[in-house]
């Protein structure tokens, strides 16, 4: 297989890099990466760290075949359902899935980040912190690192380069300047804040620890994800102008007037809630679409670099995973040819990338704002029963992105088939037992092949 000599540059010690790192020092490749932040496991982090990501079936099958995933037991928790708070502070829980195993998995992005470069390290990769990357001459395969401390910037010759460098990537800044390089960004015109709930007396949770707890209120959200400490790691979504938005939270005043009105029963646990507030940065939300990922057979884009998303579903480090799962059966298949490797990957994952960005979009729509209405979640009930009934063709769009490993590209497009089929069969019903079943099968045999999904 490889090369064994030859050594892969990482640019990027995220979450997609130190996986891949050991992956391929598993694999007899050399590995080394340069990461621009200092290491969070000397230094304090700031905002951005305490995000928690939930961790479905893409993630925890890469995670599995890398061999840390039974050693992560202790730093995850696993949720059920969607517990929806309303403005009169009622509770709704909406399970993820029919089988008691459909859970998704509350994980610290700055745990996981920690585990992926213990490990990484463990098998002999080097992890340069405090050096940026701020640029690459492809054509003599040089990438210029800058010193985050000093300033200096050197010039390092490599073999390959991947930029696992995330939605701002430096390697991909480079790509761009080459010819037909096919390039797409766009914002949301919302923002996010990181906020807290903390533990209760006894360190425990102050809200039930094995859910997704969303207050959608129409336009905006918050939602509260559990961290094993006792804590909830919450975000607010809100748009950054106009009506209900940042812009017009400028004062401590207006902040629980804000939270007071709207979500009544979260600001009760939050007691630091105004210092967190204006203590944490708003972050943005981006999604990028390019290509082609690689150049020369010598640099390569993967994860966020390649195809940032919004994070709605819930699937950009479970995408990114999957990224590393599928790069890594090319190189089993063709070993160092990275031409042919860096080539397959792109046509393998393209239309699948692009598929989890536009339904992470569709899914924000459906988190904020449809979660509440009853009509939604009559629908969520009579695509339970069909799956009961039709197990191996009709599978809810959810299950499909989270409990299995169905390509993302028909999980957008089966899903929109079984959109009309769910509109076709509730209209004018509002009980599962009236559902007319057989129509359902007559839709469901026309319309559905039987899923295939490893
Ligand atoms: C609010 C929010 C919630 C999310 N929730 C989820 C979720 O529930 N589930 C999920 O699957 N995903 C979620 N995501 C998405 C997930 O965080 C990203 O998809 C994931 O972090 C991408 O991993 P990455 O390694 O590609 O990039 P990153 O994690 O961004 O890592 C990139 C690394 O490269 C370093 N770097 C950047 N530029 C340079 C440079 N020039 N030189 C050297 N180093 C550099 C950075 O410091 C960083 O360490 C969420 C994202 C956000 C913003």
């Amino acid at each position: 297989m490889p090369q064994k000599a030859e050594m892969i540059t990482l640019i990027g010690a995220g979450l997609n890099g130190p996986l891949l790192a050991l992956d391929l020092v598993k694999r007899g490749f050399q590995v080394e990466i340069y990461e621009r932040r200092p290491d969070m496991r000397r230094v304090r982090m700031s905002a951005g760290r305490s995000i928690n990501l939930a961790l479905s079936a893409r993630g925890i099958y890469a995670l599995t075949q890398a061999g840390l995933w039974n050693d992560m037991q202790g730093i995850v928790i696993p949720m059920k359902g969607r517990m929806m708070h309303s403005t009169a502070s009622e509770i709704t829980f909406q399970p993820y899935g029919r089988n008691e195993s459909d859970v998704i998995n509350s994980i610290s992005r700055g745990e996981l980040n920690i585990a992926l470069m213990n490990a990484a390290e463990e098998h002999g990769v080097k992890i340069h912190f405090q050096k940026r990357c701020v640029g690459m001459d492809m054509k003599n395969s040089v990438v210029s690192l800058q010193d985050e401390m000093t300033g200096e910037e050197r010039g390092r010759t490599v073999d390959v380069v991947i930029g696992c460098d995330g939605s701002a990537s430096a390697i991909r800044g480079e790509m761009v300047k080459r010819n037909r390089f096919d390039f797409s960004q766009e914002y949301l015109d919302y923002g996010y804040k990181e906020l807290t709930i903390p533990a209760v007396a006894g360190g425990k949770h102050a809200l039930d620890a094995n859910a997704l707890h969303i207050w959608p209120r129409g336009s905006y959200m918050l939602i509260a994800l559990p961290n094993v400490d006792g804590t909830f790691a919450c975000i607010l979504f809100l748009p950054f102008e106009g009506k209900d938005s940042f812009e017009q939270l400028p004062t401590r005043e207006l902040v629980l007037e804000f939270f007071g009105s709207r979500f009544p029963d979260a600001i009760a646990l939050m007691p630091d809630l105004v210092d967190n507030f204006f203590a944490n940065p708003i972050g943005s939300m981006v999604t990028i679409k390019c290509s082609p990922w690689h150049a020369e057979g010598k640099a390569l884009l993967l994860g966020d670099a390649a195809h940032a998303i919004v994070p709605f579903f819930g699937q950009g480090i479970n995408c990114g995973f999957e990224d590393c799962t599928v790069l890594l059966q090319l190189l089993d298949r063709h070993g160092a040819d990275w031409n042919t490797v860096f080539r397959e990957f792109e046509n393998a994952r393209k239309q699948n990338t692009d598929a989890i960005a536009d339904l992470a979009i569709e899914n924000f729509v459906e988190m904020r704002d449809r979660v509440g209405d009853p009509r939604f979640l009559f629908r969520k009930k009579v695509e339970f029963a069909l799956q009961e009934k039709f197990p191996d063709r009709f599978v809810p769009k959810y299950s499909m992105v989270t409990f299995l490993r169905v390509p993302y590209a028909t999980a957008l497009k089966r899903g929109q088939a079984q959109d009309r089929i769910l509109t076709a069969l509730c209209k004018g019903i509002d009980r599962v037992n009236e559902l007319d079943w057989p129509k359902a099968n007559k839709m469901i045999y026309e319309q559905l092949t039987p899923l295939e999904c490893s």
